[in-house]
């Protein structure tokens, strides 16, 4: 909920002249990609063993949410940009 608030918030301020969204867009990226991953392990640990079987669709659900913390700006290159505009917003 808080992530998707977070993407909207971004959207919004992207679409505005002269606003920058690089803090929300990185807290919503960072949040979603760990959101989903741990959707994803909740839902296998659900499926017990069968959940890590290829031939069940949950276990491909996992490996997708994990590349997530990955592309488009992995999660510790994320955190630095939100830790940079943080710092630089408190000077
Ligand atoms: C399925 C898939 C699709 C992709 N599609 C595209 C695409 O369409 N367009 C595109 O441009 N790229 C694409 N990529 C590439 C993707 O953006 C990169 O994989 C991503 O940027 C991470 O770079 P890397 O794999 O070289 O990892 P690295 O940069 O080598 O990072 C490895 C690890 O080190 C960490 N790390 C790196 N630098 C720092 C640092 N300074 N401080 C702290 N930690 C650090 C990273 O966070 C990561 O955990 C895709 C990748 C995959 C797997």
């Amino acid at each position: 909920m808080v992530a998707r608030q977070l993407c909207w918030f971004s959207a919004r301020e992207k679409g505005l002249p002269g606003r920058r969204c690089d803090l929300e867009a990185g807290m919503a990226k960072l949040l979603g990609a760990r959101v989903a991953w741990s959707n994803a392990d909740n839902a296998l640990q659900i499926h017990g063993g069968n959940g890590y079987a290829q031939e069940y669709e949950i276990s491909r659900v996992l490996c997708d949410a994990r590349i997530l913390n990955i592309f488009e700006g992995a999660a510790e290159i994320q955190a630095q940009v939100i830790a940079r505009r943080l710092l630089s917003d408190a000077n």
